[in-house]
């Protein structure tokens, strides 16, 4: 008699067992395995809705990676590396800076939950989920590495997270908070359920579907692929959160909810919001940020919410507002702090203004004025001119600047706390600040290091100090300021 999988599927997943000589609290400690601490039997019934053996999941992954590395072989020409559009290269390095070494880290949150996850079943997803992290982060070292030979600033791949480059700053800040820092039970919430399979189709399909538009095929297709292991662990969130829900955590697990949708927003505008509309080629843009956002990130959360009957974040005016404004005014903040970037940024040109405008109805009327008058000071006093010397103020809970939402409306706002006064962008940056204050508190930004001399406030050593070697690490106008650039596309190599 065959043995089929479902006769002893459920056996192999479900294997947990009574401790005897140790009691379950010192097996599970909350302070790792998490809040509310429940006996196990609070757990049992967690269950994964796409359930995976070992045996089907080596089978699909060896599959998947000889498919990426079946294109790489196929598409490892240099002719087709020269023919990407310059930008669009650009917005493949700024990814896999931000982005290799974070699956890294993720896959230390899996491994957390694999020995410290309360049920069987979910230690297993959680198993499988470690294995594809470091799929996620071996596939774009490898792919990186390729690009080192057209250029060097590919190192950044792996480089960027042992740096203290500010965007990098950021992020570490964020994801040490959504999980490196967070227990079993914070880290499903925060990363699988709102990070996960809220966000990450963001930055996974959509840009899969312009990486395709912009005949940037191998891109394309790891993106495609990492994102099918995604929403495999991404499930662990789902009965994480309802057993927080059925044993009275509701008011916490709508402040981790709102938190992480707040921070993630911050991410993802600073990142994707920036590289889909100024580095991608204008026929690979098939739908805005804002249009993206609309359909794969809000209508699912949103929908998420009501299954669990939980309530939209207090802050979700704000956040619609931002949706017009906030990576808009970022990508100022990237083009006139671009030096201290790994990657080079862009002024949009005469077609681009155009298609934002006709994206965003008021986007003319605000931006427009700005980008004009970084034109004129490239004219009149060249590129130098059209740097920003000052130190921003940046925020002390996501790290960004604080320039959201828009010229006009000033978000930002401050508070005391032991005599020290802190900057935020905005109001929830200051409420997730304030909730957490005590794993905050001590954090300074790169500005308050800077201003406490702990950071170089000369600009060329403070480049080193980032781990930038200017001249060449440095970021740069993707047209490097050829006349007539301004209105033309950007020249091919
Ligand atoms: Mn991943
Ligand atoms: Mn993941």
């Amino acid at each position: 008699m065959v043995l089929r999988r479902d006769d002893w599927h459920d056996l192999a997943r479900k294997v947990d067992w009574t401790p005897r000589y140790v009691d379950e609290r010192e097996l599970f400690p909350p302070e790792i395995s998490g809040h509310p601490w429940l006996p196990h039997e609070a757990w049992q019934d967690w269950n994964e809705v796409y359930r995976t053996t070992y045996r089907e999941y080596v089978a699909n992954q060896r599959d998947k990676d000889a498919a990426v590395l079946g294109v790489r072989a196929a598409l490892s020409k240099p002719r087709l590396f020269d023919e990407l559009d310059p930008a669009w290269v650009q917005l493949v390095k700024f990814h896999n800076g931000a982005i290799a070494l974070v699956e890294y880290a993720g896959a230390v949150a899996e491994l957390r939950m694999a020995r410290f996850g309360r049920d069987s079943a979910w230690r297993t997803m959680a198993t499988l989920g470690a294995l594809d992290e470091i799929r996620h982060t071996q596939i774009p070292l490898l792919i990186g590495h390729d690009l080192l030979a057209y250029d060097g600033n590919f190192d950044w791949t792996h480089k960027a997270f042992h740096t203290n480059e500010w965007v990098i700053l950021a992020a570490r800040h964020l994801f040490d908070d959504m999980f490196l820092a967070a227990d079993a039970i914070d880290l499903a919430i925060q990363l699988n359920f709102v990070f996960e399979t809220g966000f990450s189709n963001l930055q996974f399909m959509a840009m899969a579907a312009m990486a395709d538009r912009a005949h940037h095929h191998l891109f394309e297709k790891t993106l495609a692929s990492i994102q099918t292991d995604e929403s495999r662990h991404a499930q662990i969130g789902h009965p994480v959160l309802r057993t927080l829900l059925e044993n009275g955590s509701r008011e916490r697990a709508q402040y981790l909810v709102d938190k992480m949708w707040w921070r993630s927003w911050r991410l993802f505008l600073a990142l994707t919001g920036t590289g889909m509309e100024y580095l991608t080629p204008l026929e690979a843009r098939t739908r805005s940020f804002k249009e993206f956002m609309t359909e794969w990130v809000i209508e699912q959360f949103v929908k998420n919410l009501e299954e669990f009957d939980l309530e939209r974040p207090w802050f979700w005016d704000l956040f619609v507002e931002e949706l017009d404004f906030a990576h808009h005014s970022f990508q100022l903040g990237l083009y006139a702090y671009r030096t201290t970037l790994w990657f080079d940024v862009t002024l949009p040109d005469a077609a681009e203004r155009a298609w934002l405008n006709g994206k965003y109805p008021t986007w003319n009327e605000t931006y427009g004025p700005f980008w004009k008058d970084l034109e004129r000071r490239w004219e009149a006093g060249g590129e130098s001119s059209t740097l920003s010397y000052g130190l921003p103020g940046l925020c002390n809970l996501c790290q960004l600047p604080t320039l959201f939402v828009r010229p006009g409306r000033n978000t930002a706002c401050t508070l005391e706390r032991d005599g020290r006064r802190y900057l935020f962008c905005s109001e929830p940056c200051r409420w997730i600040f304030q909730q957490e204050s005590p794993k905050f508190a001590a954090h300074k930004s790169v500005v308050d290091r800077i201003v406490a001399g702990e950071a170089p406030g000369k600009l060329t050593e403070l480049h080193k100090w980032m781990g930038l070697e200017a001249p060449v690490e440095t970021g740069k106008d993707v047209r490097r300021g050829l006349d007539p650039w301004r209105l033309d596309p950007i020249p091919r190599a």
